[in-house]
């Protein structure tokens, strides 16, 4: 008998698709442990070495396919041969196989373990998201010492991939695939795996715990990848359903982005609003410029200290920020200095390891107690300014002491440049608020500074001590949440008192239930992913700004998040959902009851059925995740 089984993920590549399940085996690979002679070490690491040559070659032969095919594919596919290489993987393999006298593929197991405990024992999303890159490699180069590497089946006709994760290198395999959808149950909507699906434009449901045991080949299976849901044995009307939802999206965000694909963002009534992008790879810079991006409002450069063992020096710094600002130019970038601490420092110093990293010594704290490095990295952003306008921002400044520190460098080094005879244009020194006490003193900092910038992902984690790395409790992380307005409000007052600059780069920025908030408190420059601009510019065009200050009043006065977004969607026809609506794709979700004994999760309430919702605007719907991690809920059919 089949049974309707429906599973609840994270949409992270929008779309809708119906099809039989190809199901790849996952990467829980068996790692042979065994102890070796002294004699036997050398032919040990030679093996190793063949393996990871072996893995580096399917991988350059997966690149050279693609080459020209999207240039986040290829960066993502570069990362990981550079990782092949990596000195910490290598060598630290070497050296448990030569220390410890164990076989190859249970030192590269613990080497893997040991880097991805360092990346992802602390900070932000996406430097855990590094982790699950190390991981990947590392699982490709254990297929071959274990001779299971094995390429992707072939597909005999249109597909849904099934997998417990799949690695950028298999998604570049997909190109030119009959690949329908692909399900996953690891990852995250900004995992690379995500980044890459939406590259090629398959839907892509992640984080859906248990589909790689539940599915099996030639299972008929709906992806939902609007809402998140995968549905194994649907009904036929279910399906007919779907198709045509499928359809629809698929016109609608063509004409999105034909409507959108540049251009100025203007409310209903009239108020221009400026939309910024945010940057993690320098190469991403010209994708932004390419969708109308009036500038980067953020540049994460810790990105730069990614799969290496040493900082990079002020000459490549130069180089790579050089590079953005020419792109840019005459826009404005925003460069942020390392967002860096805890157990994410490349060189693992003890002296910064902390038990309780978001709250140790990170980003401007890290800055300021190492500061040659800091200096070397002002000199940098600020050479740039050679090429057009550059602002340097610092992060999660706590207190005006940490704020005048920063500054003091930042004059000096600017100073020390102009007197080397150096034509720097304009550069700006400013601040992100992304702590509460920052919000609360703003009107202390605001006289500081040239401009604030608001990140609020970590204001959100520290308002609500909701860990932001944490699944099971991200439903809690709450932007709408009155306390964390309240905060967006003070800020917003005191910059704007000061005329100082005032931008949002974190996700509520582009999180279209919160936009008419975000407008209604006076955000009016927006940064985010550039793949948001489109849709951006849409719901910003829908909103009256007189309408939103309104709300935005009203909603500070509010108890609750739920409060707040019932009130967003009675004013604006729930912006996003009155888009889907109207192109036919907004319906209520698939049925979540669970009826059958082998219901391996349980129904989403409604609270958390909003939660959720609210989530998956932001890209997550870890909300409806169960206490024991399973999402599964099963009605018999
Ligand atoms: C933020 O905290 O909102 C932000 C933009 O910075 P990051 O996500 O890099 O911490
Ligand atoms: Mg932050």
């Amino acid at each position: 008998m089949s049974e309707r089984c429906l599973l609840r993920g994270i949409a992270a590549s929008h779309g809708i698709a119906v099809g039989r399940a190809v199901c790849l085996t996952g990467p829980g690979l068996h790692v042979p442990h065994a102890r070796i002679d002294p004699s036997q070490v050398d032919a040990e690491i030679e093996r190793l070495r063949a393996a990871i040559a072996a893995s580096r070659q399917a991988l350059e032969a997966s690149r050279e396919s693609l080459r020209g095919a999207g240039s986040e594919l290829e960066v993502v596919l570069d990362a990981h041969l550079l990782m092949h290489g990596d000195e910490l993987l290598v060598d630290g393999c070497v050296r448990s196989i030569r220390d410890e006298r164990i076989n190859a593929e249970w030192a590269l197991a613990r080497t893997i373990e040991a880097i991805c405990a360092q990346l992802s024992a602390a900070g932000p999303v996406y430097l855990r998201h590094r982790a699950a890159d190390v991981q990947q490699v590392g699982h490709d180069i254990l297929r071959w010492l274990t001779g299971t590497a094995s390429p992707l089946p072939e597909l005999s006709g249109p597909a849904v991939l099934v997998a417990e994760d799949l690695s950028p290198a298999h998604v570049a395999r997909l190109v030119d695939r009959p690949v329908l959808a692909v399900v996953t149950d690891l990852g995250s909507a900004s995992g690379h795996t995500a980044i890459l699906a939406r590259a090629l434009e398959i839907p892509a449901v992640v984080g859906v715990l248990g589909i790689s045991r539940m599915a099996a080949d030639g299972d008929l299976v709906l992806v939902d990848a609007l809402h998140g849901d995968v549905v194994i044995h649907p009904t036929e009307q279910e399906c007919a359903r779907a198709e045509e939802r499928g359809r629809r999206y698929r016109r609608f965000t063509r004409r999105l982005r034909e409507r959108h694909a540049t251009g100025s963002a203007v409310t209903k009534d009239g108020v221009p609003v400026r939309l910024l992008a945010n940057v993690e790879i320098p190469s991403e810079a010209a994708l932004a410029a390419e969708l109308g991006a009036e500038g980067i409002g953020l540049y994460r450069t810790e990105f730069l200290y990614l799969d290496r063992a040493a900082e990079p020096d002020e000459e490549e710094q130069a180089r790579v920020y050089a590079d953005v600002v020419r792109v840019m130019a005459p826009r404005r970038v925003v460069f942020r200095t390392y967002d860096l601490g805890g157990d994410k420092l490349p060189d693992a110093d003890p002296a910064f390891r902390s038990p309780n990293p978001a709250l140790g010594l990170r980003a401007v704290r890290l800055s300021l107690a190492r500061p040659a490095m800091f200096r070397a990295q002002l000199r940098a952003m600020l050479r740039a300014a050679v090429h057009g306008p550059v602002d340097v921002m610092v992060p999660l400044v706590a207190t005006v002491g940490e704020l005048r520190e920063a500054r003091r460098h930042f004059d000096e080094t600017r100073a020390e440049l102009l007197a080397r005879g150096l034509a720097l244009g304009s550069t700006r020194f400013g601040i992100m608020v992304e702590v509460p006490s920052a919000a609360l003193l703003a009107d202390a900092l605001a006289s500081e500074c040239e401009f604030f910038s608001v990140g609020t992902n970590d204001l959100v984690q520290y308002t609500l001590a909701v860990d932001r790395t944490h699944p099971q409790i991200a439903g809690l992380a709450r932007p709408l949440d009155p306390s964390v307005l309240r905060l967006l409000d003070s800020t917003s007052r005191a910059a704007h008192a000061h005329g100082i600059g005032l931008s949002m780069c974190g996700d509520m920025a582009s999180d279209p239930i919160a936009l008419p908030v975000v407008l209604g408190l006076g955000y009016e420059t927006l940064s985010m992913p550039y793949s948001a601009l489109p849709l951006v510019r849409e719901v910003v065009g829908r909103i009256e700004a007189r309408l939103a200050r309104r709300t935005a009043e009203e909603a500070l006065r509010m108890g609750s998040a739920d409060d707040v977004v019932a009130l967003v969607e009675s004013r604006f026809g729930k912006v996003l959902g009155d888009l889907w609506t109207e192109e036919g794709l907004r319906e209520p979700r698939a049925s979540a009851r669970t009826t059958g004994a082998r219901g391996a999760g349980r129904a989403a309430t409604r609270s958390e059925e909003r939660a959720g919702d609210e989530d998956r605007t932001r890209g997550e719907s870890a909300a409806t995740a169960p206490a024991d991690g399973s999402r599964g809920t099963r009605e018999r059919s």
